[in-house]
């Protein structure tokens, strides 16, 4: 077992880390107080080949897989967590399931635009009442012989009302559940009957735009079902397998930032006359967010290997996801209680990221969805994909 990186993995490392200081970093704070979305951050890593990963290189893919796109997004979301959903949201999510599912036509038009950063992506899954049920959602497209017409809502939409080409599933056999799905690949800039609503009331990921959709007779051209009709389950279940890895890899890398920020402040700061880093209740709490922001890294990086070696990864992708986020939220509470009152402060990043964390036991799957997942792998009630 090797658990060197080659020279190409240590580039695309640094060239992250360069990136993000230079071009988040210094906006971070700003844009946290202001909620905004710096939309010129995701054209220059379209421009840098930040979107193109495991995408074939004429379709405009950067020709390297899924250790390095972790490696890269993990430098990314380090420093400012709302951008580790640029990656799902354009490469994961739309362009590598239209790389799979899609027509040769449906490739050449929307991947090029996903992966260079000139489109904003998205997938649209959740509605008010379907969230965990995936098969209940209630959006449904009517076959209309030229055309789909769709009519529904979706909710909970990353990225959904800055987006240009996004997934949208829906029913297209009612009462037949998750038989009865399918896909679509929207133009929301040419396709008319759709509202997009921003959600200005969320915890945290202020920075990272989030929307309800609303379908009033939307009319989507017949070649824009993405793969077969009825398999969107399917479709939808290989695609969140794809996704939920970002957000095992942000939470991983928020978990590290947390630890970093604690270990340098309890360096810095001094009570009773020495570094408070001198404390053995100090020392415990760096050694807990150390162990265990180590340990989900390697999760992700195990799930990544086994997706790049086109292995079963399922039950590694769920437990990257599941053990991340346990590390996130533990990291953020604790780098809380390092930093004392200043920990309480939105002066310091400790605010940011447990706000930022919270996040993780929710979205791609709940906690609990991905403890079945790994339990029914493991009990052999469920094969693992
Ligand atoms: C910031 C943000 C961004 C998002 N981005 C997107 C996006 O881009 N696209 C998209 O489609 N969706 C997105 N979502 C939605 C997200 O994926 C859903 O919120 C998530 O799937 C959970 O659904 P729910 O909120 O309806 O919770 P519910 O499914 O109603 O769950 C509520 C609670 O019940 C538990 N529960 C439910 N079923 C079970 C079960 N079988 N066993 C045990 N416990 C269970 C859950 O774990 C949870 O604790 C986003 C959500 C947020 C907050």
């Amino acid at each position: 077992m090797d658990f060197a990186l080659t020279e190409v993995q240590k580039m695309v490392q640094d060239m992250a880390r360069n990136f993000a200081e230079k071009e988040i970093a210094p906006y971070v704070d700003q844009d946290e107080e202001n909620h905004y979305y710096r939309r010129e951050i995701l054209t220059k890593m379209g421009e840098l080949g930040l979107l193109g990963w495991s995408i074939p290189e004429e379709y405009g893919g950067n020709g390297m897989g899924w250790m390095e796109a972790v490696l890269a997004l993990y430098e990314i979301a380090k420093v400012h967590t709302s951008w580790r959903l640029s990656v799902s949201g354009n490469c994961w999510g739309p362009a590598m399931t239209i790389n799979q599912y899609g027509t040769e036509e449906q490739k050449q038009k929307y991947i090029p635009g996903l992966v260079s950063g000139e489109y904003v992506g998205s997938f649209a899954i959740t509605e008010a009442n379907s969230g965990s049920d995936v098969a209940s959602m209630k959006t449904f497209a009517e076959d209309k012989g030229d055309h789909w017409l769709i009519n529904g809502s979706k909710m909970w939409i990353s990225g959904g009302h800055v987006s240009d080409v996004g997934l949208v599933y829906a029913v297209t056999e009612k009462g037949a559940g998750a038989r009865g799905l399918s896909c679509f690949v929207i133009d929301f800039n040419n396709t008319p009957g759709i509202t997009r609503i921003p959600i200005n009331t969320k915890f945290g990921m202020y920075c990272a735009p989030t929307s309800e959709l609303v379908f009033e007779n939307a009319v989507v051209p017949k070649e824009n079902l993405l793969g077969p009709l009825n398999k969107g389950f399917q479709i939808c279940m290989w695609q969140l397998n794809n996704t939920r890895m970002g957000c095992a890899t942000g939470a991983a890398s928020l978990s590290a930032a947390a630890t970093e920020g604690s270990v340098q402040y309890a360096n810095e700061r001094t009570q009773f006359g020495k570094p408070i880093g001198k404390f053995q209740m100090i020392q415990q709490q760096i050694t807990e967010m150390k162990l265990e922001d180590e340990a989900a890294k390697y999760l992700v990086y195990h799930a990544a290997w086994l997706k790049d070696n086109n292995l079963p990864n399922q039950q590694a992708t769920s437990m990257a996801k599941l053990y991340a986020c346990k590390a996130a939220v533990n990291a953020a509470n604790l780098a809380m209680k390092v930093y004392g009152s200043y920990g309480y402060s939105t002066e310091y990043p400790c605010p940011r990221w447990l706000r930022d964390a919270k996040q993780f036991e929710t979205l791609e799957g709940t906690s609990n969805i991905h403890t079945t997942i790994v339990a029914n792998i493991e009990l052999g009630y469920t094969p693992n994909r």
